[in-house]
């Protein structure tokens, strides 16, 4: 971090940081600088570089804005914003390997990252292994002289499994190895990464960065000294953030730390009302003191955010397809971390390592009473239609 921002609060870092109004006329918004080119008044001046904007696959003022806010965020140097969390992710991995290496990667990672060290980079001599990732030691047992990258997810996704950060960062640092994380469901509102020895911290910032469900964009946070290699991938492979997009995802900022406080409240109303519930077999929560890893939840996180799942006694796939049916409130669909509440029904690994069927839920912003009450005649139909 720069020294004028370590006085800032988090807060006031995601409204107000690299905004300067009198810059650009008063306007309290900045503008979008949607131009590919920036042109120059004499060869002499276009020849200094690194004192003039050049072209927008490298850099952009719009996207320099979102891309100084989010490193302050991270309390990291630099940050780079890419044109989808897969882009971002993609740039942050390939800037670190090379054919030969080996990744040690959590188990239950979000599929298609899974998919890029497993199949992808397979075809350019890149191994994986891998790990439940619930202890340090199982990326011990995992690690090779050729080891060069722990891919992590804290939580995960799906069944929200952690990592103990310190632990991990602590390992690989002993063997010059290098972390990265995908905080896309804490954010750094709840948590960051790289105050615990983490490397590299990556976002689909289609989620609660952009909060509204109108922009798919990626950010890679990261130290000076890997942030050139990330850039190069960012310029070589091409797949920057459009500056439209970038100022979509500042107006996501400004308001989310509001936002995240809301789904917190929310969610652990829901997740503590399934708990209780006779046709919720387990309820996948970091929050609830059922969680197997709740203390350290507590110890490297602040907060919770508004994504969950919950398992059903009646293990059917009709079942959860049955709950998620029934619902009014909750749409149905993929992505997370937009205002509205969603469910998908999904075979879940529960935490006594069964598989089990069930719902994801997005925990939205509607009024808390509505979404329970939701749930309630939902599941309440489904048993009826399952008796
Ligand atoms: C959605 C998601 C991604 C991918 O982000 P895109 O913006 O869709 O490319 C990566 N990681 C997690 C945890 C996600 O939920």
């Amino acid at each position: 971090m720069r020294e004028d921002e370590e006085t800032l609060s988090f807060e006031e870092i995601c409204i107000h940081l690299g905004e300067d109004p009198e810059r650009y006329l008063g306007s309290v918004v900045p503008p979008i600088f949607q131009n590919s080119l920036f042109t120059a008044p004499s060869v002499d001046a276009r020849s200094r570089r690194g004192e003039r904007y050049i072209y927008t696959r490298e850099s952009n003022p719009t996207t320099d804005i979102l891309n100084r806010k989010l490193a302050a965020m991270e309390r990291t140097e630099e940050a780079r914003s890419f044109a989808s969390g897969m882009a971002a992710i993609s740039a942050a991995v390939m800037s670190q390997v090379r054919s030969g290496d080996h990744v040690v990667c959590v188990k239950n990672v979000y599929y298609p990252a899974r998919v890029l060290l497993q199949d992808y980079l397979a075809r350019f001599g890149v191994e994986v292994t891998f790990v439940p990732g619930t202890s340090a030691a199982d990326f011990e047992r995992a690690m090779r002289p050729s080891t060069r990258v722990f891919y992590l997810e804290s939580p995960t996704s799906i069944n929200l499994w952690l990592q103990p950060l310190e632990e991990v960062c602590t390992l690989a640092k002993a063997h010059g190895i290098t972390t990265i994380i995908d905080n896309t469901w804490a954010t750094p509102v709840f948590q960051r990464p790289a105050e615990m020895g983490v490397d590299i911290v990556v976002h689909s910032a289609s989620k609660y960065l952009g909060g509204h469900s109108d922009v798919i964009a990626g950010v890679v946070c990261t130290s000076r000294q890997h942030i050139e290699a990330v850039h190069r991938e960012m310029t070589l492979i091409g797949g920057i953030l459009d500056p439209f997009a970038a100022w979509l995802i500042l107006r996501g900022l400004r308001t989310l730390p509001t936002r995240l406080r809301q789904h917190q409240q929310n969610a652990i109303q829901v997740a503590q009302w399934l708990a209780e519930h006779p046709a919720v077999h387990n309820v996948l929560y970091p929050a609830l003191p059922s969680h197997p890893q709740h203390e350290l939840a507590c110890r490297q996180m602040s907060g919770f955010s508004g994504l969950m799942s919950f398992t059903l006694k009646r293990n059917a796939r009709e079942a959860a397809v049955g709950v998620v049916d029934s619902l009014r409130s909750f749409r149905i669909g993929v992505s997370w971390g937009g205002y509205e509440s969603l469910a998908l029904p999904m075979l879940i690994e529960d935490y006594d390592g069964e598989q089990r069927w069930g719902l994801r839920v997005h925990i939205g912003l509607e009024p808390v009473e509505s979404l329970i009450a939701d749930l309630e005649q939902a599941l309440r139909h489904a048993e009826d239609k399952g008796r």
